[in-house]
């Protein structure tokens, strides 16, 4: 078997009725209450509070959350289902139930038994909303590269820095913000990495010192647009550090292993809405005398479509079953499925513009926003350049035990 994989039962998928009961209830309620306000939230560039009110009622933020936090349960192949349906109507909602997956996931993994019981239950209720504070003006990628700095004094840390494309910054009640607690010229000296030094600390929302700043007018996903944070001398309790201080590198790297499949379920909602609106289009449309699904460069097209989405899905859902099933390995998948999903989407948006001609390009029909949305699922998270930086460096370590 391809390595480093050992049977053909790894690839196996795990997706039993009760999913699938899921995403048909999920279905039902994007279909009647979101759908429908797709244009509003485009024109408005905002999210309208009664789709959140619906979505916490039906306990969908606490999708993936553990039942003792007043979650739902259900791993990450629950969340890739929820995902990719919300996806499929409004992408940018999908942006802000990940963007809770963002803030919680490190508490879960890594934060302490009080801190879990005082910042998942109210996010997991959909009553209040969490954001992740890394990426800055002079790192993205390199997260080892950040500026913002804590200092310990006495029973509390003091942080100072500035944040930047930080989704759901307006509405956030706690952020996850991550700092430097060594400079990086110690962290080198007394362990050679460059990484280490960096902590992860919970900030509420209303802790004098952070402040929201700009809004960045990105080119999709409206609805969900990415804010500047700053935070001047802000004051954190010492018990609201995630983990062990300068550890939280590892931390951060561990939490977009998890979420980058939800990355790959919104692209594969994307690739999913665009292929069904060309076949219908394709179908429906006629020229030179005969529907279009007729020519056969439009058949090619479609079979092309049809092929990377599904391809897209099943990396999607096999990454979501391994890291269920908490295997090492799903890092690998996850990184795969995430870029190929995405580029897929992108793709398969591209070709559905072009199959229905000038109206493709009008905003009205709903279909070219698809293809904003996905060019953003390629950048966040982990660059698509960085997904196969992983790949192969988690294939090297994992087939041959060696670090490249
Ligand atoms: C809409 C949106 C929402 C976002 N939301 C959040 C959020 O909620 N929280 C948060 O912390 N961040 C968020 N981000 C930031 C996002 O994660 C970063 O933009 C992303 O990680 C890339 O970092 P960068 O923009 O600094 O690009 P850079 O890291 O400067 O990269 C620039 C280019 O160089 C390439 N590159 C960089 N390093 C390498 C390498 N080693 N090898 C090969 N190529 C390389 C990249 O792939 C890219 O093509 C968001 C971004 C967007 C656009």
């Amino acid at each position: 078997m391809v390595f480093p994989f050992k049977s053909v039962e790894d690839f196996r998928i795990e997706i039993n009725e009760e999913h699938e009961l899921f995403r048909k209830a999920v279905r039902e309620v994007i279909e009647n209450k979101v759908l429908p306000r797709w244009q509003e939230i485009e024109k408005n560039n905002e999210i309208p509070k009664e789709i959140f009110e619906e979505f916490a009622a039906q306990g969908f933020f606490g999708v993936g959350i553990p039942e003792e936090y007043d979650g739902q349960g259900g791993g990450q192949t629950l969340v890739a289902i929820l995902t990719e349906e919300v996806a499929r109507a409004v992408p940018s909602l999908a942006v802000a139930i990940g963007v809770n997956h963002l803030f919680g996931i490190p508490i879960l993994l890594f934060g302490t038994e009080e801190q879990k019981k005082k910042y998942i239950p109210p996010i997991a209720r959909g009553e209040a909303f969490g954001a992740h504070a890394n990426t800055e003006p002079a790192a993205g990628s390199d997260v080892a590269g950040i500026q913002t700095k804590a200092r310990k004094e006495n029973d509390h840390y003091v942080i100072s820095g500035r944040k930047i494309f930080i989704s759901g910054a307006e509405k956030a009640d706690y952020f996850v913000v991550s700092a430097r607690t060594m400079p990086v010229e110690q962290a080198l000296k007394e362990t050679g990495k460059r990484w280490y030094g960096i902590s992860l600390f919970i900030v509420e929302r209303d802790t004098p010192g952070l402040k929201i700043g700009q809004r960045f007018n990105v080119i999709g996903m409206r609805g969900e647009q990415p804010y500047e944070v700053i935070l001047d001398e802000v004051k954190v309790p010492a018990e609201n550090l995630v983990g062990k201080e300068n550890e939280a590198f590892k931390y951060i790297v561990t939490t977009y292993d998890h979420t980058r499949i939800g990355i790959a379920a919104q692209a594969v909602g994307i690739a999913q809405a665009t292929f069904e609106q060309a076949l219908n289009y394709a179908l429906q449309r006629e020229a030179f005398g005969q529907p279009l699904i007729q020519f056969e460069m439009i058949i090619q097209k479609l079979a092309d479509m049809y092929m990377k989405l599904e391809a897209a899905r099943l990396l999607t859902y096999w990454a979501a079953t391994l890291a269920d099933q908490g295997r090492r390995e799903f890092v690998i998948a996850s990184s795969l499925a995430k870029a190929f999903a995405t580029e897929a989407a992108e793709w398969i948006a591209r070709q559905a513009i072009q199959i229905h001609g000038g109206i493709g390009v009008d905003e009205e029909t709903g279909v070219a926003r698809y293809l904003r949305d996905a060019v953003i699922t390629t950048i966040y998270e982990g660059t698509n350049e960085i997904q196969r930086l992983t790949i192969v460096r988690q294939l090297v370590r994992q087939a041959f035990g060696l670090k490249i």
